[in-house]
Formats: structure tokens, C-alpha cells, sequence
């Protein structure tokens, strides 16, 4: 009898089969006289049929593995911007709160990915030569009243125009956009923050407040949506230290880390230094 072990070097033959597989075994196990086999043939199918449910479970693992890659991109046109020409890809993952946006230019090597419904490895921004760079990426997270309301109380919205505009310049570059606002606690609970803020405490003190950590971002599907646009290698525009060990840790190689410095205003002064002092980002001079 195979076992899960030995069944797992025909993976590749399991996947492709495998309807087949699980209903070959189903068919043999239930005839009541195992087929192939003469009138006064008789074999044993107790230790087969017992084996059955881990068995049928390893080629479910196999299967569903190879099928459902951990992010892909589902939609992509063109979005001319105020910084340059752009495309635009939705990226999604497992469940419904891994969602991302990418706006990206630079030489790609096919266009198709989300038509055919693939994992996106043929939506790939073309592998840097060794002669050029990687591309610079900005990994940021949503935030509605600043991108969308120019609050001034973070630099949230002077980061995006900082990116875009620079990685406009740049012969290639991707601005993933994350739907984690309020550093992953959600628009409400933001505004209950900066409620809190009015009242006296800074960004962390009021995070800590509500119960939750300072910073509640994830960046592993961040990792995953780079990868789906082919992006395994980038240099990252980016202050925060955690952004880049955490990217390296989900396998996308930081070879750069360029600052994301827009110029401050005289409101968000405060919060950069809280940001500085308290959660380790790269801030200095401010
Ligand atoms: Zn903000």
C-alpha cells in the first residue's frame, strides 16, 4: 500500500489526476469484488479502506496546495495619474480581508494574468539586469483622512505624493496599497484614537488604550502581493525598520532601504516624533 510519505513523490501526477485518483480509489474499495481479480480470488480490503480517510486527506493537502497560491492578481488596467502613467492591479488572497492595490509602471513581461485567472507569474515586472536597479517599492497602508482628507495629522498623504512622484522617476517601481488603516485597527477605531489624542495622550499611549498594539500591521501578504506581480527583489521606500525585517521574513529581498522623507507640517510634527521615539522609525532631524 502507498504511504503519505511514498505517495507524496507523485505529487505532481496526484495533482493532475486527481478527480481520477480519489475516484479509482473509491471504485476499488467499494466493489464488493475487487476488480481484476477471478471468481475464486478474494482479497483482504480492511487495512485499505481504514487508510482511506488519510489517504484521500494527503492528496486534498497536495491538491489544494498547487491550486491556491497565498496571493494573485485578479483585475489590472491602465490608470494615468497626476505623477505619470501608471497600471493598476487588484491582488487578493485567501480570504476576504487580504485584498491589495497596485499602482506600478515599468517594462512588463506579460499582460494576461488576471484574464486567465493565473497565480500572476506571467504579470511580472521584468527581472532587473544586472546593470539596473531593483524596483523601489512603497508598501503603504490606507488611511482615509489622510490620503482622501489631507489630514495633516500624520504624513500619511505627503508619503503617497513623495512615492509616487519618485517612483515615477524610477525605470520601474510598484506603491502597493494595503487596506489596513489606523496602522491595522480599523477607521473607527482610529477616530477613537485620535479622540483620545484631543485629550492629552500621544498616538501609542492611545493605541494602548483602546487595547491594541502599537502597531497591529502584517505585512506577509504585503510579501505575497509583491511576489504575484513578480516582484521578489526591491528597494523599499520606507523609515520603519519592522516594514523591512518583516518583508525580508516573508521572502522578498530588501537590498535597499531609501528614506521616505516628505517635508513636514508643523501638525504632524508631533506624531513623527512619537513615531520616532517610540516605535523605532528612522526619523532623524525633525
Ligand atoms: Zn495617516
Amino acid at each position: 500500500m502507498l504511504h503519505g510519505e511514498r505517495l507524496y513523490a507523485f505529487r505532481p501526477l496526484v495533482a493532475r489526476n486527481h478527480a481520477f485518483f480519489r475516484k479509482s480509489w473509491r471504485v476499488v474499495l467499494d466493489s464488493p469484488k475487487p476488480v481484476g481479480l477471478a471468481e475464486h480470488q478474494s482479497v483482504d480490503n480492511t487495512a485499505a479502506r481504514e487508510s482511506l480517510p488519510s489517504l484521500l486527506k494527503s492528496i486534498d493537502q497536495m491538491t489544494t496546495k498547487k491550486k491556491s497560491p497565498k496571493a494573485r492578481v485578479v483585475a489590472h488596467a491602465k490608470l494615468p495619474t497626476g505623477f505619470g502613467k501608471f497600471k493598476i492591479a487588484g491582488i487578493q488572497g485567501r480570504n476576504a480581508k487580504e485584498e491589495a492595490v497596485a499602482v506600478f509602471h515599468g517594462a512588463i513581461s506579460a499582460q494576461d494574468a488576471a484574464k486567465n485567472g493565473d497565480s500572476g507569474s506571467k504579470f511580472a515586472i521584468s527581472k532587473p539586469s544586472k546593470s539596473t536597479k531593483a524596483p523601489l517599492v512603497r508598501v503603504h497602508s490606507q488611511c482615509l483622512t489622510g490620503d482622501v482628507f489631507t489630514s495633516q495629522r500624520c504624513d500619511c498623504r505627503a508619503q503617497l505624493e513623495f512615492s509616487l512622484d519618485k517612483i515615477a522617476k524610477e525605470p520601474s517601481g510598484v506603491l502597493l496599497y494595503l487596506p489596513q488603516e489606523g496602522r491595522g485597527i480599523g477607521l473607527i477605531n482610529k477616530l477613537k484614537a485620535y479622540e483620545l489624542q484631543d485629550g492629552g495622550l500621544d498616538t501609542v499611549e492611545a493605541n494602548r488604550k483602546l487595547g491594541f498594539k502599537d502597531d497591529a500591521r502584517d505585512y506577509e501578504f504585503a510579501a505575497e502581493a509583491l511576489k504575484a506581480l513578480g516582484v521578489n527583489e526591491i528597494r523599499l521606500l520606507s523609515n520603519n525598520p519592522d516594514k523591512v525585517a518583516q518583508l525580508e521574513k516573508a521572502g522578498v529581498r530588501v537590498v535597499e532601504r531609501v528614506p521616505c522623507r516628505p517635508r513636514v507640517s508643523h501638525h504632524s510634527r508631533a506624531y513623527l516624533k512619537t513615531k520616532a521615539r517610540k516605535m523605532g522609525h528612522i526619523l532623524a532631524g525633525l
